[in-house]
């Protein structure tokens, strides 16, 4: 049998990120996933090839904007483009076509370009939008380490309270107050007073509803205000496909001795005296190692993995009473004839560069919610749209198109004996009707669509009930407490188990903070054990 020094169950990103720095500090590392592919929610997968269309289109099956990632220097410390990652930038990062009428606000990388755009459309929120993104930025610089480190207690409130002390002025006196307010508020009613413009208030706030919880939910004032961090990171798409990140990250592995394995479904992890030895897969082929790492969701790996026997019925509920919330969005990956012309920006070159945010007002986005909270799917959902193939020909060579549409709010759980399997093409094809409405050469212009209801997210992906960032980002499951306080530092009872993803603090998206996280906790640890033995 080999011998390992860590195996690490899952292979998205995060987990990838902790094989990566293990195997670059020395570790032999083995990766074993689920799937038939690795990369978890960062992966792409070719689909619709035809005689028309001979090399198909490489289509993202999770993730598609890398944005929080670009924050974490993670790619530049483990040199990912010397394993095959190229990144092409998405700017305007992201870009509100005006319903109604002409015009759209372009939000790009450069924040002077941004304001110029907004003069056009909001004239009203110029010095809003200039004062927002200074304000929040400063706070954010504190934010961003308490993220990159495991989490402490009130440690939020000491990186602020540090960026404070380094930066001198950086806060004008009552400010660093006022910031803390505004965190504890909801990104709603921070949006709302920030903004003038309807058009501004309803594109911040779908952006900002990325994240998961509701407008209204207390403490999530910085969904909002992390905009401001946009503008120092941008936004990036791999060239290829969002899942060349994890492969290149398969690459590095690969070439420090590492193994990464699909096809390998975990079912049980050994324990012995309360210690964790091994995994055995589905078929019952066993791999040890003194390490065991699990990047598959938290109550994935506690409750079914794990077991009852060795949490002890407390320790069993407290992971089953996680809060995964019931579902989140659905997204169509369509490929198409040709790339969507704004009726509010008609041949506007760079509307297909970014993100194509479709919300016509805060009401419309109200609308959604209140079908949401009555578990109906969306009478009219908003969506988001993204168009690789304008900015990488590699995903669509036969010179068609990519467009991958988001949208929310769709409950998991439906009310009315309503099934996810009998209404998926129907609600999928109210989402692409947005797309019409907005631009409406898109009718008929559908070459083929793979369809990701919140249900197929759950059976494609192991994400629980749909919810991309794993369990619920609100703030009582955030940082210390996030999966549960006893086992939010990547460790667990289980003595040699750590957890390494999105259901660990910082949370989800395309992060590796978690990964990030957890390596620095077992890199720490070994070093100690090794200076003892
Ligand atoms: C449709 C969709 C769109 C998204 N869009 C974006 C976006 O544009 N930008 C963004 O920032 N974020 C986006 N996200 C969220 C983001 O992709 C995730 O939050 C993040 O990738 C989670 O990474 P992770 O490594 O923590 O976990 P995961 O990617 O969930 O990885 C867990 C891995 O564990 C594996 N696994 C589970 N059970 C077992 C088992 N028994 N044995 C072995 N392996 C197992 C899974 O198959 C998976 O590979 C999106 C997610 C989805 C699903």
């Amino acid at each position: 049998m080999n011998s390992y020094d860590a195996i690490i169950i899952g292979s998205g990103h995060n987990g990838l990120t902790t094989g990566c720095y293990l195997a670059k500090n020395g570790f032999k590392v083995l990766v074993l996933e689920r799937r038939d592919t690795i990369g978890g929610a960062v992966c792409t997968e070719r689909m619709f090839e035809s005689p028309e269309n001979p090399n198909g289109f490489l289509m993202d099956v999770g993730s598609s904007v890398h944005i929080m990632i670009h924050q974490t220097g993670i790619i530049e410390e483990l040199e990912l483009t010397k394993y095959g990652l190229e990144y092409i930038d998405m700017d305007p990062i992201m870009s509100y076509p005006v319903s109604t009428g002409k015009g759209v606000i372009h939000f790009w990388k450069d924040v002077d370009r941004t304001l110029e755009s907004i003069s056009k459309v909001a004239p009203e929120d110029v010095k809003n939008y200039k004062e927002f993104i200074d304000f929040w930025g400063k706070i954010n610089k504190g934010v961003l380490k308490a993220f990159m480190t495991k989490p402490t207690t009130g440690g939020i409130i000491a990186e602020l309270a540090k960026a404070q002390i380094k930066d001198g002025a950086m806060f004008k006196k009552g400010e660093s107050t006022s910031g803390l307010q505004k965190i504890l508020s909801s990104y709603g009613k921070v949006v709302d007073d920030a903004f003038d413009s309807p058009h501004m208030k309803a594109a911040l706030l779908w952006f900002a509803a990325q994240s998961g919880p509701l407008p209204d939910h207390s403490a999530t004032g910085d969904f909002a205000g992390w905009q401001s961090m946009l503008h120092q990171s941008g936004a990036k798409h791999p060239k290829g496909g969002s899942g060349m990140l994890t492969q290149a990250m398969k690459n590095l592995i690969e070439a420090h001795g590492g193994e990464v394995k699909a096809n390998h479904p975990i079912m049980k992890i050994l324990i012995e005296n309360g210690e964790a030895i091994g995994v055995q897969t589905e078929e019952g082929e066993e791999f040890r190692a003194p390490i065991i790492v699990s990047n598959a969701h938290v109550q994935t790996t506690m409750m079914k993995m794990v077991g009852r026997e060795h949490l002890g019925d407390s320790m069993f509920k407290k992971v089953e009473d996680i809060n995964v919330g019931n579902g989140f969005g659905m997204v169509i990956r369509c490929a198409v004839e040709e790339l969507p012309q704004y009726t509010a920006a008609p041949d506007d070159p760079y509307i297909h560069n970014g993100i194509q945010l479709m919300a016509p007002s805060v009401q419309y986005m109200k609308n959604a919610i209140g079908d949401y909270t009555k578990k109906l799917p969306p009478e009219k959902p908003a969506v988001l749209a993204m168009t690789f193939s304008k900015i990488d020909p590699e995903v669509a060579k036969d010179g068609k198109h990519t467009m991958f549409v988001w949208a929310q709010w769709h409950p998991y759980e439906l009310a009315n004996g309503l099934k996810w399997d009998d209404i998926r093409e129907q609600e999928a094809q109210k989402i692409y009707d947005v797309v019409v409405d907005y631009a409406p050469n898109m009718k008929g212009k559908l070459i083929d669509w793979y369809i990701q209801s919140p249900l197929d997210i759950e059976r494609k992906h192991g994400l629980l009930k749909g919810n991309v960032m794993h369990v619920e980002m609100s703030f009582d499951q955030m940082f210390m407490f996030r999966p549960i306080p006893e086992m939010s530092r990547y460790e667990t009872p289980i003595k040699n188990l750590y957890l390494s993803s999105a259901s660990c603090h910082p949370g989800g998206g395309v992060f590796g903070a978690a990964g990030h996280n957890a390596a620095q906790v077992i890199l720490k640890k070994s070093k100690k054990k090794k200076w003892f033995s």
